[in-house]
């Protein structure tokens, strides 16, 4: 048998909401395509394993960049780690690898890139683990076309087109590779400019979104970025309905009932690439969506009672969608719908189905955008596993600004969350930092360090990573802010350890 699309993935295949591999699979399943998945190649022969399909291969390294799976933030090969679910199979730059050991193996094929990857490399951008800037993927790679952000729109388009044997040009959310320079479109500094000048470089990280028709000169040619297309609620209602049937690998155990409520993240911190993969908009799922999947579970052979984690990036932004502006600014924002009604009420309603004991929220939660009303819903509710997870990631205001984090007061939130315990079902909170981020030296972190001995459950302390295409690495790599004012960046080995050190008062 022949498949119309063979999916090549750095990740070990399973078939749950949580794998963008499997939410695409069934999609075009759905509208009549046959899909196959080649998990994890070792060599160009593993590659072969279905044949050459009929439409194209669609290339990714799975949610996380290759190489920030395969290396730790000073640099080191990972062997073990508790936040990053390490896998050895995984090849460095993954998707140029897999992309070139399929041309070695068809010739004339279609390759599509997606995920993590291919959506954070799709311009010039700076490689902390080479320390240099290298150009768009896609001229890396040799292929066709780059999907960026979530993907379901734009593969179901690919996939028509090329049936019909029609080109792939303007496809939104889509990243081409075009030998003239198109109307209409915002043009980014070339490459040649930005490795040029750091300014510059500067001047393209702040013309970056999704929604923007931008153009790239490389050399001769032009990466063409068509903007996102526009997913609803309604869409994802369909993407995460599907009958998954939640088999997850071992590091997965535990999340096997975990429930997306919904995509986007509105918080904006400089260091997160979330921006440029499921953008800066909340796409809340319907309240009928959910509890039809969750009354689904309940019937699972597998289920136990709990819904293992209900959420999203940031669990309580579910209800946060608006749509009057796109000025990006909806953490700062009058407007902005903070009640938090849609999810208490949703909240109530999934501990009221038959068959659900607990219902827990095990991502994070942005502690700025809560209210009374909400913490006494977790608190009482029963939806807080262990302990609830907040992530100030610094206490120094000048961090906190170049984090784009510089919110709401901690020992406020802190207060207010130990003045709503009850005796009888007391939680505790935990607590995730980070260091050596741009604008952090000794002095900072002495600060963060004296604040952290009051706490109780320091969950983690990452040393910041400069992943491509977010505005803090465009800090750590030009040295500056993102309006060209210097600033102090922490680069060295021993500089970083030294900050990681200090916070756990270990010897330095
Ligand atoms: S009006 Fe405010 S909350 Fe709505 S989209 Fe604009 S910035 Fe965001």
């Amino acid at each position: 048998m022949s498949y119309d699309v063979i999916f090549v993935t750095g990740e070990l295949f399973f078939d749950h909401p949580m794998s963008g591999v499997a939410i695409l699979k069934r999609l075009l399943e759905k509208y009549g395509y046959s899909v196959a998945v080649i998990e994890q190649p070792q060599s160009s022969k593993d590659l072969t394993k279905f044949g050459k399909p009929n439409l194209f291969f669609g290339v990714t390294s799975g949610s996380i960049d290759s190489m920030v799976r395969n290396y730790t933030p000073l640099k080191k090969k990972r062997e073990e780690d508790d936040f990053l679910d390490y896998d050895e199979n995984v090849k460095d730059r993954a998707v140029i690898v897999y992309s070139n050991w399929i041309k070695e193996q068809f010739k004339d094929i279609c390759i599509v890139l997606g995920g993590t990857e291919a959506t954070l490399r799709r311009f010039t951008h700076y490689d902390y683990w080479d320390n240099k800037l290298r150009k768009s993927i896609l001229l890396d790679s040799k292929s066709n076309i780059l999907v960026y952000g979530n993907g379901e729109k734009q593969i179901l388009e690919i996939a028509k087109r090329l049936k019909e044997k029609k080109d792939l040009t303007r496809i939104e959310g889509t990243c081409v590779i075009s030998n003239e320079f198109p109307i209409g479109c915002k043009l980014l500094p070339s490459h040649d400019d930005v490795s040029k000048s750091k300014e510059k470089f500067i001047d393209m990280q702040n013309m970056l979104d999704n929604s923007s028709f931008l153009v790239q000169k490389v050399n001769d040619k032009f990466i063409l970025q068509f903007p996102s297309p526009k997913y609803t609620s309604k869409d994802l209602d369909e993407y995460y309905e599907f009958p998954f049937t939640r088999k997850v690998p071992k590091t997965l155990r535990g999340f096997e009932f975990s429930v997306v409520t919904h995509r986007g993240c509105i918080g904006g911190c400089n260091f997160c690439s979330l921006k440029l993969i499921q953008g800066e908009k909340i796409i809340s799922r319907s309240e009928d969506s959910i509890l039809r999947e969750i009354n689904l579970l309940v019937k699972h052979p597998s289920f136990k009672g709990n819904i293992d984690d209900l959420g999203g990036p940031s669990a309580n932004m579910y209800g946060m969608d608006c749509e009057k502006c796109s000025s990006g600014k909806c953490i700062v924002c009058k407007n902005l719908d903070r009640s938090q009604k849609k999810l208490i009420s949703l909240l109530k309603k999934i501990n009221k189905i038959e068959g659900i004991k607990h219902t827990y929220i095990r991502s994070g939660i942005r502690f700025d955008l809560t209210n009374e009303e909400y913490i006494k819903q977790l608190i009482s509710g029963g939806h807080i596993f262990n302990t609830l997870r907040i992530a100030p990631e610094h206490v120094d205001k000048n961090v906190l600004t170049l984090m784009n984090k510089n919110v709401d007061d901690l020992n406020k939130f802190i207060s207010l969350f130990e003045k709503m315990q009850d005796k009888f079902n007391y939680k505790e909170l935990s607590y995730y930092f980070m260091t050596a981020h741009p604008g952090s030296s000794m002095e900072e972190v002495e600060k963060l360090a004296k604040y952290m001995k009051k706490l109780k459950n320091v969950e983690s302390v990452q040393i910041f990573i400069p992943t491509p295409m977010t505005n803090s690495t465009c800090m750590y790599y030009t040295g500056m802010d993102l309006k060209k004012n210097k600033i102090y960046v922490p680069y060295t080995y021993n500089e970083k350890k030294k900050q990681k050190n200090i916070l756990f008062s270990k010897p330095l």
